[in-house]
């Protein structure tokens, strides 16, 4: 997937607004306001979600230009986010041991080679807490529609995370979209951090 080239125009996923599901855990109260990361935040709406819902939030992503965008719209929502183009496979270079109480993941992990996976969930344990919570939606391999995208099951997920986390569910969800059908079946993991 070229990145950079997604985000000259709409990527599918740019639905505008924030996903759903993050929402509802806003409300639910399992995210509070902490310390929060969302990573391939993309064009931030998901980030400025958490940072209107008092969290006090940074958001990475590959793509200048996305980043660049997602800062426009936090001025725009008057919100503060700590918005940085990088590499999540190399985390270590901007971000410290253990800074995070939240990490949010909206369709990155999916992005990952098998290779990549082992590296993405060390990254993830390295910058949140002992104890902080990792929430992750992914295409589920659940969604009949293949979109081109990587559809993936539990027993994955299970095997790039368990080592390093306490997975507490992994369980059918939905990625709100905004063209064609009005959702994709996705999983969402909750996971704590060893
Ligand atoms: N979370 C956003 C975007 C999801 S698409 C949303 O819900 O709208 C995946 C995002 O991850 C893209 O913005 C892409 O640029 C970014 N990305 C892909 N590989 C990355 C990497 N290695 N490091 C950081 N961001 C990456």
């Amino acid at each position: 997937m070229n990145w950079n080239k997604a985000y000259i125009g709409t990527p599918p996923w740019d639905i505008g607004h924030s996903q759903s599901v993050f929402e509802a855990l806003v409300k639910e109260g399992e995210i509070k306001p902490g310390r929060a990361l969302d990573i391939g935040c993309g064009r931030g709406d998901n980030a400025i979600m958490l940072a209107i819902n008092e969290c006090d939030v940074a958001g990475i992503d590959i793509v200048e230009d996305a980043i660049k965008d997602a800062k426009a719209k936090a001025i725009k929502h008057h919100v503060n986010v700590n918005f940085v183009v990088g590499n999540v496979l190399q985390m270590d270079r901007l971000f410290m041991e253990a800074e995070f109480d939240f990490v949010i993941d909206s369709g990155l992990f999916d992005a990952m080679t098998d290779e990549e996976r082992p590296v993405f969930a060390q990254q993830v344990h390295r910058v949140l807490k002992p104890g902080g919570k990792y929430f992750m939606l992914c295409f589920s391999e659940k969604e009949h529609k293949v979109y081109g995208l990587r559809q993936i099951s539990i027993a994955e997920i299970e095997l790039t995370f368990k080592s390093l986390f306490n997975i507490i569910y992994i369980k059918d969800s939905t990625f709100d979209t905004g063209v064609g059908p009005s959702s994709i079946k996705a999983y969402l993991m909750f996971a704590i951090n060893n």
